[in-house]
């Protein structure tokens, strides 16, 4: 047999006879969805910056220093409104057919919503790094969040040929008059609430339950989190779906270097993807 189809009957064994499965969604996987940063979805809705500014993907608009607000928020308004309005895809669908009836968790640092859109039971999913429909206060001088999706519409219908926002829509916090920001743990401030923490504690419950139980880890991105894990439970395996080295465009190539398993010792614990998702996916629902 190929060693590619060895991979995928293994993989298929260890679905078939693994009652838990944790599933950690990073930016890789939105991407070989179709969210891609770098192509359509961004020249597609940023014409006016890109000739501005010459950004060649989406996210450097949301750090590049603007001189007013009004650009800045216009920016992050149509930035979130194209993820808010991509449809929900089938990568992601396919994958929730995966494990629909076992005993799933989702950890994902993606904040584009497609595991919502696709399926996936909202109390099951932990998005570790906040949510974009919500703003807060920066200081914070006190803890309410406030709904940023009816303000992402005006801000997007509203933004003038100069790429601005009005400037009575530039948010401002309704206690202290302040600087609003995302609720994104990408803000330093970033404030924790009930619910965060409460899938928060769901995930860590999720692993320490299943410590001594046959859990499977489908690891889409090239992070290294679940290796030790996995290592250490020897009831634990881990698939993991990664960049191929050398991809032009390729967003962990900077972060993480790429690893592969070749010791045999760790074959059965750990199995490896460089192939593009969707094919294994589909190989994997034959
Ligand atoms: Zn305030």
């Amino acid at each position: 047999m190929e060693e590619y189809s060895k991979r995928i009957q293994s993989v298929k064994n260890l679905i078939e006879n693994t009652e838990h499965i944790l599933i950690a969604g990073g930016e890789y996987l939105s991407v070989e969805a179709g969210l891609d940063t770098y192509g359509e979805m961004f020249t597609d809705n940023f014409q006016d910056f890109i000739e501005r500014y010459n950004f060649t993907n989406m996210y450097n608009g949301t750090f590049y220093p603007y001189k007013d607000e009004e650009e800045r928020w216009a920016y992050l308004a149509r930035y979130f409104y194209v993820y808010m309005n991509f449809k929900a895809t089938g990568l992601y669908k396919k994958i929730h057919n995966l494990v629909e009836e076992k005993d799933y968790f989702v950890i994902t640092t993606n904040f584009d919503e497609q595991f919502y859109k696709t399926g996936f039971m909202k109390s099951r999913i932990y998005a570790s790094n906040g949510d974009f429909r919500y703003l807060q206060c920066k200081k914070p001088c006190h803890n309410e969040l406030y709904d940023f999706v009816e303000l992402i519409e005006r801000m997007v219908k509203q933004t003038d040929d100069e790429r601005k926002i009005p400037r009575q829509l530039v948010p401002k916090c309704p206690k202290c008059g302040g600087d609003m920001d995302l609720h994104l743990t990408t803000s330093k401030n970033f404030i924790k609430t009930a619910e965060f923490e409460k899938q928060h504690e769901k995930y860590a419950r999720f692993t320490t339950r299943n410590k001594d139980s046959k859990t499977l880890v489908l690891q889409f991105g090239n992070q290294k989190t679940f290796e030790k894990t996995v290592m250490e439970n020897p009831k634990w395996h881990l698939v993991r779906f990664v960049e191929p080295k050398g991809k032009i465009g390729n967003i962990g190539s900077s972060l993480f270097k790429s690893f592969r398993n070749k010791s045999s010792k760790n074959f059965d614990k750990i199995i490896t993807f460089e192939e593009p998702i969707e094919e294994v996916i589909d190989q994997l629902l034959r």
